[in-house]
This record gives structure tokens, sequence and C-alpha cells, in this order.
């Protein structure tokens, strides 16, 4: 595989920017593309083109000489962003644009494999209601009724990326991931996700603290330490299956769990106080079966074990803003 060429687009995020690393560990020569740079730690790629992947000439440009691609650069955020619905407009056009020109102009270039990441967020709200038992099989997509402008973006793209694929003979890997999490991710400022804030919210309070929870804390999700999201993302790129397959963990807390697990973790004895906000749907877990099928892998690390390094990455940075 050394000496292959690949592009990470998003590598300025979360997820890209540990991705390059991962790469580029691996021996791979990586250009990374980002409308901006990374916040917390510059990815080691050996190329970093700032630039916007909703222009076409930037498309152009950043796919030339390059065997693979990994897109993972979108317009999203947190239940505050994606479930406000302030951001609907502008997350189906930023993203939609996105892909539509990765996939046109990395196909004139010669591109011969994508990986493109989809979301648990494409999953029909009606399966999601009972927080005990919710469905997400992968093969039950369909009829579609996400909950979010943001899931009917994601569902549009992963049937672009499925039609390059069938009509031009480009190889496509898509996965939806539930709810990845970690440390070098957003952590404040309104795009950040519920253990990021959660974990704030706690290193910013008192030993005996309060912090607010949005809803009453009962809607159950899982959470994807982000070392397992990257090892899962490298072996279904290794692997032939097309997809869509869901990365994610089978671990189901409620919020009001994870917010006590993080206070153990921080040593501290919150108190809880809910109030309204942006939710999403009811219950939602990962359901690994088709990728243990598939790849003979699927994640298998304790929720406490990420949780424990991400609160004490967003603590430091807590401390260093103070
Ligand atoms: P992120 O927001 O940290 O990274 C996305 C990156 O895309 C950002 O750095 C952003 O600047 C970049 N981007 C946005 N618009 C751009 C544009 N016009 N041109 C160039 N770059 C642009 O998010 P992430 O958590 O790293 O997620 C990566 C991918 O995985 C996204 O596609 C996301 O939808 C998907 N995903 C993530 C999760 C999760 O839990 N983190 C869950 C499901 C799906």
């Amino acid at each position: 595989m050394k000496n292959r060429s690949v592009l990470v687009a998003g590598a300025g995020g979360f997820i890209g920017g540990h991705l390059v690393k991962r790469l580029k560990d691996e021996g791979y020569w990586v250009r990374a593309v980002d409308i901006k740079e990374h916040e917390f730690a510059k990815p080691p790629a050996d190329e970093f083109i700032l630039g916007d992947l909703r222009e076409q000439d930037v498309v152009k440009k950043v796919v030339q000489g390059i065997d693979e691609v990994y897109q993972l650069a979108a317009d999203m955020g947190g239940a505050g962003y994606i479930f406000t619905g302030e951001h609907d407009a502008a997350v189906m056009h930023n993203s939609a644009t996105i892909n539509l020109n990765m996939l046109e102009y990395g196909r004139l270039a010669g591109i011969k494999k994508f990986f493109y990441s989809s979301s648990a967020c494409i999953y029909p709200e009606y399966n999601q209601r009972d927080p005990d038992n919710p469905k997400c099989s992968e093969d039950s997509a369909y009829p579609a009724a996400p909950d979010s402008e943001y899931g009917w973006e994601k569902l549009f793209s992963e049937r672009l990326y499925l039609s390059y694929y069938r009509n031009y003979g480009i190889q496509v890997r898509i996965t939806r991931f539930h709810n990845i999490f970690g440390p070098n991710g957003t952590w404040c400022g309104g795009k950040e996700k519920a253990p990021a804030a959660l974990c704030r919210k706690i290193a910013e309070a008192d030993r005996n603290g309060e912090i607010e929870i949005w809803g009453d804390g009962k809607q159950t999700r899982s959470f994807l330490y982000i070392d397992e999201c990257i090892e899962g993302v490298r072996r279904l790129m290794e692997s032939d299956f097309t997809g869509p397959v869901n990365i994610g963990s089978e671990e189901m807390v409620t919020i009001n769990g994870l917010a006590m697990m993080i206070s153990g973790i921080a040593g501290k004895n919150i108190t809880l106080r809910h109030i309204d906000g942006p939710l999403g749907v009811r219950g939602r877990n990962s359901d690994n079966r088709l990728l243990a099928q598939k790849l003979g892998w699927a994640p298998s690390r304790p929720l406490a074990e990420g949780l424990e390094k991400t609160y004490r990455w967003i603590e430091a940075q807590v401390r260093a803003r103070a």
C-alpha cells in the first residue's frame, strides 16, 4: 500500500485529522484539504491545502495525482446545530455540493476508490421512538424518514456514491458513523456533540456543582471512541465490501448515564438540571452485526475508557482557556 497517494477531505476536522495521522503512520503519501486549519492538532499531512470544496476549481486541483479519496468534509455539528432548523439550507447545500463535486471531478481525474462517511442520522425516526429498543440495522434505512435535513443529505449522498459505483465502476466504501468522540474534536462554540459538551460542562462545574441537560436525559445513544472508528475505516477501505455499514458502539447509555459516568471520571458530585433543548430521536444504538459479518471485526472497547481520555483532554482545554 505504500507509495499510494490519498486525499483526505475534511482533514481540518475531528475524524479527518486523526485519519491523516493513521494514514501517515501506515506509509501513505497524504494530501489534506479543508476550508479551515485544524483547531487543535496540525495533521501530519505531506501537503495541506486550504480550500472550499464547494468550489469546482478547488476540487479539480486537489484530486490531481490521487489514487484514493477519503471524503469526510461536511457542514455538520451536534444537536445544537442540526436540530434547530436554522442551518438546514446550508447543511443540505454545502454538503451535497461537496459530494457532487468530489465524485464528478474525482471521476474525471481517474480516481478509482472513494471512502464516504455517512451517518446514523439517516435511520428512520419511526424506528427510534423506544429508547430501550432502537432499530438501526442497515436494511432498515427504507422507507426513509430521517429526523433532520442533515440525515436526508447523507442519504442522498450515499445514493450518489452508489450511483457512481454502478455507472462508472468506481469503488466506494460507505460507513454510517454512530456518534464518534475523542480528543481533538469540537468541544465548545455550538457545533460540539453530547460527550464533548458534557465533558466541558462538568470540567467547568464546581466539585458539587450543577449542569444543564437538554430534555429529560432519558434518551439513549451509543458513543464510539475515535481510535476504533479509524480502525473500522481502514478495515472497510481494505475490504471488498461496499457498504453502507454501521461503525459504532453497541454500548447504549442514557444521556443522564453518560453525564454520571463523566462526573465519576472527574471526581465530582454533579447534579443534573433538565431544560428544554434540541434533542433528536428518543433512542439510538449501533447494530454491528453486518460489520462483524463482513469485516470479521467490530469495536469492543468500553465507553468509560474513551471517556476518561476525552475528559482529561477537554479539562486541559478548559483550564488553558481560563
Ligand atoms: P468535523 O466538522 O470536525 O469535520 C468536517 C470538516 O469538513 C471540518 O473541518 C470542516 O471545516 C470541513 N468542511 C466543511 N465544509 C467544507 C468545505 N466547503 N470545504 C472544505 N472543507 C469543508 O466533523 P467530524 O466529526 O470530523 O466528521 C467527519 C465526517 O463524518 C462528516 O462527514 C460527518 O458528517 C461524518 N459523521 C461524523 C459523526 C461524528 O460523530 N463525529 C457521526 C456521523 C457522521
